[in-house]
């Protein structure tokens, strides 16, 4: 009865919107109890340039430091295959250099704090030996090079999903982030091929990640998958119209088929706001980055790098804790709490939210939960839970 009354005061409380007290003690004890699994993280695009993830730099958002700071279980770590790779049809080495970063340099290198994982299996056994579980994810489905031997051979190496696209629209299947870009040849979603590829993830036991993909895309893989799906790095529409994000009809097809969608940290995914004050400040930012940089050749990651630096010094807008909980609120409400989880894309963005500036401060996103009114057993679902009952049932697909 106690729970009972207990449950109905945390619903009160969150159908009138009011913060409840949370404890230090309860915060910890929460975070700690959950397992946390974030499903996409792209500190591997900077190891592989020679960054050391043992090393406390401070610089972007992961290391290993803050990674244990953060209390998480579980880190899908991302094998980022940017769409230039498709030129010369390099995609294919670049995907296996990234995967050999993961294993040997992040995974290899801290074997006390890392265990590989590829199973629900895997990642309760390293949960038990108080090791973080360590995955592999693939972005940017032209990584295999049309090809599916290539897609076993990752599998074989570790992989556990792939995003059917990156920003760029491959032969086989559109992203949604050049829709209007000229010169683009479009598949009005995926081709036969890329219903090819699905199935084969599927009889593989990979998770489809449809992140980026166009809306037609996702449409066409939550049709042919006989798995179920996830948005490994994605928000919500409704609260931030962007093409990344996705919409209410989405959310609840992908719910309704047994997935989960992943909430971005991404400021632009997270607050129209933060969009529209974007707009204004944009000249200001780049003023200061032409002025610091000026002479200087930097990498990709160096350019990402520094405009994050410069956002902070410069005290430009951000997205906040609030906007998180709002998303995945949101999911909440018209998919239910089983259809959300996390998917941080640390490293990936170069604005993250106040509050979540880096991997080590996700217990603040625990006492914003609890402070929401959600319970243990729901943050437990968002953490983690969801995704790994999304990972079982890719499992058993893949076994029939
Ligand atoms: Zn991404």
């Amino acid at each position: 009865m106690r729970a009972r009354i207990s449950a109905l005061f945390l619903t009160a409380l969150l159908l009138c919107g009011q913060a409840r007290t949370v404890t230090d003690a309860e915060v910890q004890r929460v975070h700690k109890a959950a397992l946390l699994i974030d499903t996409h993280n792209d500190v591997p695009w900077r190891v592989v340039d020679g960054f050391d993830f043992g090393s406390k730099t401070g610089e972007w958002h992961t290391d290993l430091t803050r990674l244990k700071a953060g209390g998480l279980g579980g880190v899908f770590f991302v094998a980022y295959v940017a769409g230039s790779y498709v030129d010369g049809n390099r995609s294919a080495h670049r995907t296996l250099q990234l995967i050999d970063t993961i294993r040997r340099d992040i995974i290899g290198r801290y074997p006390a704090d890392f265990a590989l994982a590829g199973s629900v299996r895997e990642i309760e056994d390293a949960r038990k030996a108080g090791k973080i579980a360590a995955l592999i994810g693939i972005e940017g489905g032209h990584a295999i090079e049309d090809d599916l031997g290539l897609l076993r051979q990752y599998y074989s190496l570790g992989a556990r999903y792939m995003t059917l696209t990156h920003t760029n629209t491959n032969s086989w299947a559109d992203s949604s982030g050049d829709q209007t870009k000229a010169g683009v040849k479009h598949h009005d979603g995926l081709t036969d091929f890329g219903k090819q590829v699905v199935r084969e993830m599927n009889r593989l036991g990979m998770m489809v990640d449809i992140s980026h993909t166009s809306d037609a895309t996702f449409n066409n893989a939550v049709a042919v998958s006989t798995a179920p799906i996830i948005a490994s790095h994605s928000s919500c529409r409704a609260l931030a119209n962007h093409p990344r994000n996705l919409t209410d009809a989405m959310i609840t097809a992908l719910a309704k088929k047994g997935g989960v969608v992943q909430i971005n940290f991404n400021c632009n995914f997270l607050s129209e706001k933060f969009r529209a004050a974007q707009a204004a400040e944009e000249t200001r930012l780049e003023a200061r980055f032409q002025q610091v940089t000026a002479g200087k050749k930097l990498s990709e990651a160096e350019i990402d790098g520094t405009y994050q630096r410069l956002r902070l010094e410069m005290k430009l807008t951000r997205a906040t804790l609030a906007d998180v909980v709002d998303h995945i609120d949101h999911v909440r409400k018209i998919a239910g709490i089983d259809a959300v989880g996390i998917g941080s894309d640390f490293n990936g963005i170069t604005c993250a939210p106040e509050g979540l500036e880096d991997v080590s401060k996700f217990p603040n996103l625990t006492r914003a939960l609890l402070e929401r009114g959600y319970s243990e057993s729901d943050v437990k679902k968002i953490y983690g839970g969801n995704l790994l009952r999304v990972m079982r049932a890719v499992e058993i697909a893949a076994e029939k």
